[in-house]
């Protein structure tokens, strides 16, 4: 079914396959290939500061460029790599990586050009007890300071359990933030903020959608909502998925101090993203 719906989805990873050991198999060997070859890049897309217009940081999304079945996105990959464990690897590397990155952004533009880079991290390499390490050997080979990187956690890794729960809190004390991806879609959202060094709340996408037509008054109250709770907790707030100007203005009245979507950029190499660096305030943006 995969070959006939076409090369972008040739191996959605859904619950059936869970079974399908041998095409499971084949997957996370060639993804441990791609980790070893090179194969795989990183897209940077742009978290704009909606009232400056300025760039405040980049998060940093992973392509695999399949020698044979050409682009594979991540939502087709991690999964693999989660349940194999082949995403420590994967994790370290794009750890590295978008640190290396930003070293190299602020050197070429200017260290108050832009200031964080945001990594997605998996439950199980927060589960890794190497993973504290990992990230203090990168910022101390990269120079960076531990609040230039933001880490971007769900709200189920978080609630995994008190190794997570330490893990969390000993990043934190380093001083490296904390955002909620996807904020809203999971389970115990509130009871969460209190138990966590949280920094960042990222409202999901969903809440995004349709916010601007009026007619959805669930999603904007969810929306308005989170917007209060972030001001009261002194978070930070970032809107995801953003697609139109209306829904930019719309966020911004609500309070979202921060935004990303493709209205404003969509994930851009990283030389496409210094360019849009250099050439901010973006006006798209301020007179949005
Ligand atoms: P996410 O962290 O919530 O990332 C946002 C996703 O929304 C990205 O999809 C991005 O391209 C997409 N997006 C951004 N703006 C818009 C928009 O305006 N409209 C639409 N339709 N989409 C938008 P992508 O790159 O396919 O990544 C999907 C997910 O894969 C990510 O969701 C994240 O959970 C995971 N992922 C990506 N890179 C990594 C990684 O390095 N490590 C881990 N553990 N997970 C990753
Ligand atoms: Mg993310
Ligand atoms: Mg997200
Ligand atoms: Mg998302």
């Amino acid at each position: 079914a995969a070959k006939e719906s076409g090369k972008a989805s040739w191996v959605r990873f859904e619950p059936r396959m869970r079974h399908d050991m041998t095409e499971y198999a084949r997957v996370a060997s060639e993804l441990h290939d791609a980790i070893l070859g090179g194969q795989l890049r990183l897209l940077y897309q742009p978290v704009y500061d909606l009232v400056t217009g300025r760039m405040h940081g980049c998060e940093a999304l992973v392509q695999w460029q399949h020698p044979v079945r050409g682009f594979v996105p991540p939502i087709d990959f991690i999964p693999v790599a989660e349940r194999s464990g082949l995403i420590v690897p994967l994790g370290a590397w794009v750890l590295r990586e978008s640190c290396e990155q930003l070293t190299r952004w602020r050197a070429e533009h200017g260290a108050d050009t832009i200031e964080a880079v945001n990594v997605n991290v998996a439950v199980r390499q927060l589960k890794d007890p190497g993973f504290v390490d990992t990230v203090a050997a990168v910022l101390s080979d990269t120079g960076l300071r531990p609040r230039n990187l933001i880490l971007e956690v769900t709200e189920s890794s978080v609630v995994d359990g008190p190794q997570v729960a330490e893990t969390l809190g000993l990043l934190h004390e380093m001083g490296v933030r904390l955002a909620l991806d996807d904020f809203g879609t999971g389970q115990s959202s509130l009871s969460l903020l209190r138990a966590f060094p949280v920094d960042v709340l990222k409202l999901d996408k969903s809440f995004v959608d349709g916010i601007a037509d009026g007619t959805d008054r669930g999603r904007l109250a969810v929306a308005a909502a989170v917007a209060q709770l972030v001001e009261f907790l002194q978070l930070k707030s970032v809107a995801e998925g953003i697609e139109s100007r209306a829904q930019l203005e719309r966020l911004r009245d609500l309070g979202y101090r921060y935004g990303q979507g493709y209205f404003m950029a969509k994930p851009l190499p990283a030389a496409e993203c210094g360019a849009l660096m250099a050439a901010e305030p973006m006006a798209a943006v301020t007179h949005g």
